[in-house]
């Protein structure tokens, strides 16, 4: 049997064994552990640097898949002298990894929640491939929307046109934090729609943004994009997207034409209506959404502009048009048919502004 002086070790791997009263050698190439990865710390972490070099972050970590023959080495040595219980290859490897990166690239490790995150792998004879994910950039901020879209198709209900909407504003935000951000999978979460004619003013609606894959995760939080009569302002980065959303009022003023002349007993009764709790049923599914409060004002005999506080998620169009999935809706109210003829959001605020 062989005396643990017999084994051909590197002083890197003696180390880690603990053994008192060891004689050091000058083993690197030979060492029956680790065949002289130790030498090759520098050469992993430039590969790192390199592999990483297109990544504006502050914080890494490294995960590692070290080839087995190596545990399988030191596993064999330890059971011959009855090593328990001592850090083993692979963590020590990773350890000094970690360390010798971070002090070239001048980063700083996060166990937690590091910007990107390095996989390695490091074969028999020290063939090393690295792979690099950053972690998703969740992003929250509102946008202002101070022009109007042409409407897109005339053909399409109200369903449809708030969809076009909300995919034409997608697209201009994604195209532009495409360029920043290098990443092609960028999902756009608004609160609530509007139409294409709608304008979206005050502080704008809220939304949130997530960025996977991203070449940018350390930047000032607070930036705004402009993009065809949209402005989108960018508040903070989040670590993860809220479970439930903030509850959020608007403010509306629309603009309604009624089949019949209007009297003013029928703007008293719009604006009497105190608060009201409107149900509505669409695709299946029921909601309910308060009405705040409801101001109009005769323009013509026939037209009148409508102010309306009420919830983010409240079906202005379908409200005004009297579609009798809600309820009540304005033709039920004033026992007169009207049409919506278009709608701008004022603002929309949660309790938190
Ligand atoms: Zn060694």
């Amino acid at each position: 049997m062989k005396s643990n002086f017999e084994y051909n070790l590197c002083n890197w791997c003696l180390k880690r064994q603990y053994i008192k009263n060891y004689r050091l050698k000058k083993i690197v190439e030979d060492c029956e552990i680790c065949h002289g990865i130790e030498n090759q710390i520098y050469k992993i972490s430039y590969k790192i640097i390199q592999a990483t070099k297109d990544y504006q972050y502050d914080t890494f970590l490294i995960g590692l898949t070290l080839d087995h023959s190596f545990y399988d080495n030191e596993d064999k040595f330890r059971s011959r002298f009855k090593i328990r219980g001592k850090e083993n290859i692979k963590a020590s490897l990773l350890r000094e990894i970690r360390k010798n990166f971070g002090k070239i690239s001048n980063k700083k490790i996060d166990l937690n929640s590091p910007d990107i995150t390095v996989n390695l792998q490091i074969g028999k004879k020290f063939e090393t491939t690295v792979s690099v994910n950053s972690s998703t950039v969740i992003l929250s901020g509102r946008y202002r929307k101070r022009k109007r879209f042409r409407s897109i198709s005339n053909n399409s209900d109200n369903v449809d046109c708030l969809e076009i909407n909300q995919r034409h504003i997608e697209n201009l935000l994604k195209k532009k934090l495409m360029t920043l951000f290098h990443s092609k999978s960028i999902i756009f979460w608004p609160l609530g729609k509007e139409e294409p004619q709608s304008l979206v003013v005050g502080n704008g609606r809220p939304f949130y943004v997530t960025i996977k894959n991203s070449k940018l995760i350390s930047f000032k939080h607070e930036f705004s994009i402009q993009s065809k009569g949209l402005i989108f302002n960018i508040k903070e980065k989040l670590p993860i997207l809220p479970k439930a959303t903030p509850f959020y009022i608007k403010k509306v003023r629309t603009l309604v034409t009624c089949e019949d002349n209007l009297k003013s007993s029928d703007l008293k009764l719009i604006n009497d209506l105190g608060i009201r709790i409107i149900e509505s049923y669409s695709r299946g599914y029921k909601s309910w959404n308060f009405i705040y409060q409801m101001q109009s004002e005769l323009k013509t005999q026939k037209k009148f502009e409508l102010l309306i506080v009420c919830d983010n998620r409240f079906p202005i169009r379908r409200f005004i048009n009297g579609d009798e999935n809600v309820s009540p809706n304005l033709y039920q109210i004033l026992d007169k048919r009207c049409m919506c003829e278009f709608f701008d959001i004022l603002d929309i605020a949660s309790e938190d502004d």
